[in-house]
């Protein structure tokens, strides 16, 4: 039983308090927001994350899991602190790292014993050392601690069962001991860990996002030109993922990626690169694809309307992945406002991501479900692969619809099929369908 703070509790602090309480820890939650530690004092989570809730609520009633907004009740009170806060894209593409500053300050004025920093926010290479500084300036008596970096790899969504199955945990410090304390808590989860330095650490996270990034953008290009060619890039994807080297992962054709984390990792990787002299031809390409490809399915429209203007555009799915409520760089944000930009009008719906669109794009109608988003709708444009989009009533659907126009961005039905139902159906990437 180890004595855990950890500070931020949003997606990824919540669920490494949680699941390390989980794993029989004490563990203390903080955060700045103090309207949010109230809900969560009484159980109630703040995101949508599958088995969360019930697990925040089974370790509350344990006595294994706190919260608090008190940086003199979390640390005196414990031995290894995770720093978990956001650390969001700043003005020229590079992380912002004010919350991190704050918190490494914060630390440093109540520590009172020896104390591990583990840096679990991604970072810029070099940050770590960074931390160290802060917390040398700021601390009020000399005693010792640590910085150790343990980039998070889990996915939201599915966030409690890859941080309790992680393909690897990797800690990256100066002093081998602190990392070797850090790596006895997840013992438990017979995961590889992986030991290094500290900047080799903070390199590994960003490094893994803009490569599963590169994989989305690299499969993205190939679907343009398999529209362009008649090939259909669903099936050329599933040929590629046979071979052992490629696999089958992270080659799914559409929109786009989104989220919190690959928008800014690649850029914020992109960043420090030309900072210090390099040229990152591939990750300026990887973003550029990117970005173009939330304008195809504008243009896709446009070729299907003519005109935009004075047209009923439907977003089914606004979430940036399905199983999650999180909207950040979501492609339905920008896509609603490049379609509402043109004069059409703009309704939307997912089933879990309400709250958020309602944040994030006020202005837009929201419908209570599937056909009622497609009563008068010129097209429907699918942006989220929701399972339960997968099984709708297409028929029910069509006649709903002013025009039985579907722009499908995540290439989750056959255009044949969809031909048949009396659709016009266009794909990312689907051959002469496309
Ligand atoms: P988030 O925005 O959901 O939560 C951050 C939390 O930190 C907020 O609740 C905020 O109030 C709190 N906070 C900010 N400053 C604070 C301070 N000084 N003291 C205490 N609390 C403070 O962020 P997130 O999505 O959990 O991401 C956190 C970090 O983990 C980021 O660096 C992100 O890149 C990284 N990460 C995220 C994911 C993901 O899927 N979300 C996955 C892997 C890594």
């Amino acid at each position: 039983m180890k004595r855990i703070a950890v500070i931020g509790t949003g997606y990824v602090g919540l669920v490494t308090g949680t699941c390390f309480a989980d794993l029989g820890n004490r563990v203390i939650c903080l955060d700045i927001d103090a309207e949010k530690i109230e809900r969560l004092k009484q159980g109630i989570i703040p995101i949508y994350e599958p088995g969360l809730e019930e697990m925040v609520r089974r370790n509350i009633q344990a006595g294994r899991l706190t919260f608090t907004t008190s940086y003199e009740e979390a640390i005196p009170n414990s031995d290894i602190v995770f720093i978990a806060v956001g650390t969001p894209e700043g003005v020229d593409g590079e992380a912002d790292l004010k919350y991190v500053e704050m918190a490494a300050k914060s630390i440093a004025e109540v520590m009172d014993h020896p104390i591990i920093i583990v840096n679990k926010s991604t970072v810029p290479v070099g940050t770590g050392d960074w931390v160290a500084d802060i917390v040398n300036r700021h601390k009020k008596n000399d005693v010792p601690f640590w910085v150790v970096s343990n980039p998070e790899f889990l996915r939201e969504g599915n966030a409690i069962q890859d941080f309790l199955n992680p393909d690897r945990v990797v800690l990256g410090s100066t002093d081998r001991e602190a990392a070797e304390q850090v790596a006895q808590l997840y013992l438990p989860l017979r995961a590889p860990i992986m030991v290094t330095d500290l900047r080799t650490a903070e390199m590994i996270k960003y490094a893994s996002n803009a490569f599963l990034a590169t994989r989305i953008s690299f499969i993205n290009e190939i679907a343009s030109i398999c529209e362009k060619l008649g090939a259909d890039v669903k099936e050329v994807a599933i040929g590629m993922g046979y071979d052992k080297r490629i696999g089958h992962h992270f080659l799914d054709a559409g929109v786009g990626y989104g989220g919190s984390c690959f928008p800014k990792d690649v850029k914020a990787l992109a960043h420090m690169a030309a900072l210090h002299g390099c040229h990152p031809q591939l990750l300026r390409a990887v973003m550029e694809i990117n970005r173009d490809k939330r304008r195809e399915v504008v243009q896709k429209l446009r070729d299907l309307l003519d005109d935009l203007n004075g047209k009923t555009i439907g977003l089914l799915g606004l979430a940036f992945k399905p199983n999650t409520d999180d909207m950040r760089e979501a492609p339905s944000v920008e896509i609603a406002h490049l379609c509402r930009r043109e004069g059409a009008y703009v309704k939307g719906y997912d089933p879990v991501a309400k709250e958020t669109a309602r944040k994030a794009l006020p202005w837009m109608e929201q419908a209570a479900d599937p056909y009622e988003l497609a009563k008068g709708c010129d097209a429907i444009v699918i942006l989220t692969e929701w399972n339960e989009f997968k099984h709708l009533d297409l028929k029910r659907i069509r006649e709903l619809m002013r025009q039985p126009i579907i722009v499908d961005g995540r290439n989750i039905y056959e255009p044949e099929q969809m031909a048949e139902l009396g659709f016009v159906y266009r794909g990312m990437g689907r051959g002469y369908n496309g």
